[in-house]
């Protein structure tokens, strides 16, 4: 049961994301659910843009549609220099289409064999896009959060998920990885990009307030 001042629908299927982002946004008076909880048969969108704003807008603005409600999606990937940005918003499929996550490691590793550690800088980008169906479904509201470092030469580290054993965070020495929860959240690229929408969030917050505000005062000089 909603409980809080605004309920904001995540975009997304996967129920570790949903953990990961609730988290996140746990400090905000926001209820946070699935798009599965409020549709639950839900067809997602095939995320096929070329940007990860693309992709995450396309995702948000479906859901938003579906639910009539105030919707986040995120789009993210790894960006490596010396590929020239690949994999980027193939990063899910680089080994090939429906590929584990070891099979894109491999990959990785192997594209990068000949690429010595000074070249191996990539980064992590993660791009979230909120979509309000009351305000205007073709303006998004966008943050991005980047997480700098290098590719290692082989896995270290045992938690995470995806790239995390070969993604050596710049300053740190360690891997995603070799890192725990909150200790990837603060430095994340997701993590930054939800500090990065905390105060468009909150700014909606405030205009639902002044707007309820105005209801009642306008009710009460009735
Ligand atoms: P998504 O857009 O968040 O679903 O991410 C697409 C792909 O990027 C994932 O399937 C992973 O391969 C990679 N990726 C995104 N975020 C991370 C991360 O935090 N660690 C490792 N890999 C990630």
């Amino acid at each position: 049961m909603p409980s809080k001042l605004m309920t904001l629908v995540l975009a997304t299927h996967n129920p570790g994301k949903l953990a990961e982002l609730r988290a996140m946004l746990r400090d905000l008076p926001v209820d946070v659910v699935s798009v599965t909880d409020v549709v639950p048969a839900f067809a997602p969108p095939v995320e096929d843009g070329e940007t990860f704003e693309a992709n995450a807008y396309k995702k948000a603005r479906a859901v938003a549609e579906a639910t009539q409600m105030v919707t986040l999606a995120d789009d993210s990937g790894l960006v490596v220099d010396a590929l020239g940005g690949r994999p980027g918003v193939r990063s899910a499929r680089f080994a090939r289409e429906g590929a584990t996550d070891a099979e894109n490691n491999a990959a990785l590793l192997e594209a990068l064999t000949e690429v010595d550690e000074a070249q191996r800088t990539a980064r992590f980008r993660c791009v979230i896009a909120l979509v309000d169906p009351y305000a205007d479904l073709d303006k998004p509201i966008f943050a991005e959060g980047r997480c700098e470092g290098v590719i290692a030469s082989g896995p270290r580290g045992e938690s995470g998920f995806g790239y995390d054993p070969l993604f050596v965070v710049t300053g740190l020495d360690r891997t995603y990885a070799e890192l725990d929860h909150d200790e990837k959240n603060k430095l994340s690229h997701r993590g930054k990009a939800v500090a990065a929408l905390f105060p468009h969030v909150e700014a909606l917050v405030k205009a639902r307030i002044d707007e309820a505000q105005r209801a009642l005062s306008g009710r009460a000089e009735v």
